[in-house]
């Protein structure tokens, strides 16, 4: 992509009310809009890395037999008085009617949705078990919505919710996604806690959250530095400086972000809502289900909120919206040309690279490039062509080093 051509080029400023570091980097950046308070367009350069968070999320749902679908965000007010949540969320639901005048909810999670789905669709031992999730938008009339990405009012989540016949085999299977949510937070650059926590507003059962340690969280944990043990602070009788329960180390207190919530619910919504099943002895069982939710768009934030140093956002590799960032350091047409041919042959061996040979000074493209964050910047000057190298440097890094471009596009291609 030549970033003139790219829609949504970066900002001197972001709106002054956005106070999170996120919001500011993400619109000034231009990888996202506002549109109103907890409300935001991603634009193509956000898209492109909210994609590549999804596509992270894709491999792992994938891994654990996960199949996606696509359900309605359009939930009838029926469904939700099934378990009594039309009155328990009704403070967070934005509740629209339609042309007849009935009451229809915008989805704030489709717990809901998927039970009356799988009630219609299950009859017998055979049918189970099954995973199935989206990756869709969510929408709450949340009353804090300042902090960017992290709590937006209409916000994107994956959620994977899993049917069972028996405790055993949904244990088995939440423990696995738990792996796998480990191993997403790692793969987008996040070391996440997992963390005991209760049910939240949506259930009395006990849940799992995962909680990234940072200070623009709104949660707070308390956790082991050793052995990884960690709790909400909600939930427990634990402080600071007590030693762990299960390793004796010494426990610290930090706030938190929740990137990710997990719960088992059992045969809860079997109960509520009748969703059984024919076991092999010909009886009626209950159906047990567990649901998985990572706010995508929240993860995004956070990566921002945890990479980033005064200048902008540092990518982490996995999900940079583009692997260089080429810039040329003059305007002079010879070096623009060399430019242009670095951009396609790289191009041509599958590296994703943003050229920016705008008429600007070097001084202002070196800072675009260190506002947008792509973790390799690659430059070319009169000096760079007369050594017959490139420069390179890492956004993390003060280094710069000279290479080939055969060199160049072969560290690239690695770190594919
Ligand atoms: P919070 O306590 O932050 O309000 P929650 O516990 O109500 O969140 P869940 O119902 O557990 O949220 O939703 C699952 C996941 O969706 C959360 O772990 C979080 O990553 C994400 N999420 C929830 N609310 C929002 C929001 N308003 N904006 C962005 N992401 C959200
Ligand atoms: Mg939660």
């Amino acid at each position: 992509m030549r970033y003139e051509n790219l829609f949504g080029k970066t900002l001197k400023e972001s709106p002054k009310e956005e106070i999170s570091i996120n919001a500011q980097y993400l619109i000034r950046g231009g990888f996202v809009d506002k549109l109103m308070s907890g409300v935001y367009t991603q634009l193509p350069l956000g898209w492109k890395v909210l994609e590549k968070i999804h596509g992270v999320i894709r491999e792992e749902m994938d891994g654990v037999g996960g199949q996606e679908l696509f359900m309605p965000a359009l939930h009838p007010r029926s469904l939700w008085e099934e378990t009594g949540r039309w009155e328990a969320l009704k403070e967070i639901m934005y509740i629209i009617k339609d042309a007849s005048g009935k009451e229809i909810a915008l989805g704030t999670t489709h717990e809901e949705i998927i039970a009356d789905l799988a009630r219609r669709r299950i009859y017998s031992y055979k049918d189970l078990p099954f995973a199935l999730y989206q990756i869709q938008t969510k929408f709450r009339n949340e009353p804090r919505a300042k902090s960017g990405l992290l709590r937006g009012r209409e916000f994107i989540m994956k959620d994977l919710y899993s049917f069972h016949s028996c405790v055993q085999d949904l244990d088995r299977y939440y423990e696995k996604v738990q792996t796998a949510y480990l191993k997403i937070f790692n793969r987008v650059g996040l070391e996440a806690l997992m963390v005991e926590a209760s049910g939240g507003t949506f259930t009395k059962n006990y849940s799992h959250e995962f909680q990234v340690l940072s200070e623009s969280g709104e949660d707070k944990t308390i956790y082991c530095p050793g052995c990884r043990f960690a709790q909400n602070v909600e939930i427990t009788n634990l402080k600071e400086g007590d030693p762990c329960p299960s390793c004796r180390d010494f426990l610290k207190v930090s706030k938190s972000i929740e990137v990710g919530n997990i719960f088992k619910f059992g045969s809860k919504y079997a109960d509520q809502m009748g969703v059984f099943f024919i076991d092999i002895h010909g009886q009626r069982k209950p159906v047990l289900l567990a649901s998985y939710g990572i706010g995508t768009t929240r993860l995004m934030g956070t990566v921002v909120e945890i990479h980033h140093d005064e200048k902008g956002i540092i990518w982490p590799p996995s999900i940079a919206p583009y692997q260089a960032h080429l810039v040329t350091l003059s305007v002079k047409p010879d070096v623009v040309k060399e430019a242009e041919k670095i951009y396609r042959h790289l191009a041509k061996a599958g590296v994703e690279v943003l050229l920016d040979a705008r008429d600007e000074s070097a001084g202002v493209k070196l800072a675009d490039a260190d506002l947008i964050g792509v973790p390799v910047r690659l430059a070319v000057s009169d000096r760079t062509m007369a050594k017959g190298k490139i420069e390179l440097k890492k956004r993390h890094e003060s280094e710069i080093s000279y290479y080939t471009l055969d060199e160049v596009t072969k560290f690239l291609k690695n770190r594919l």
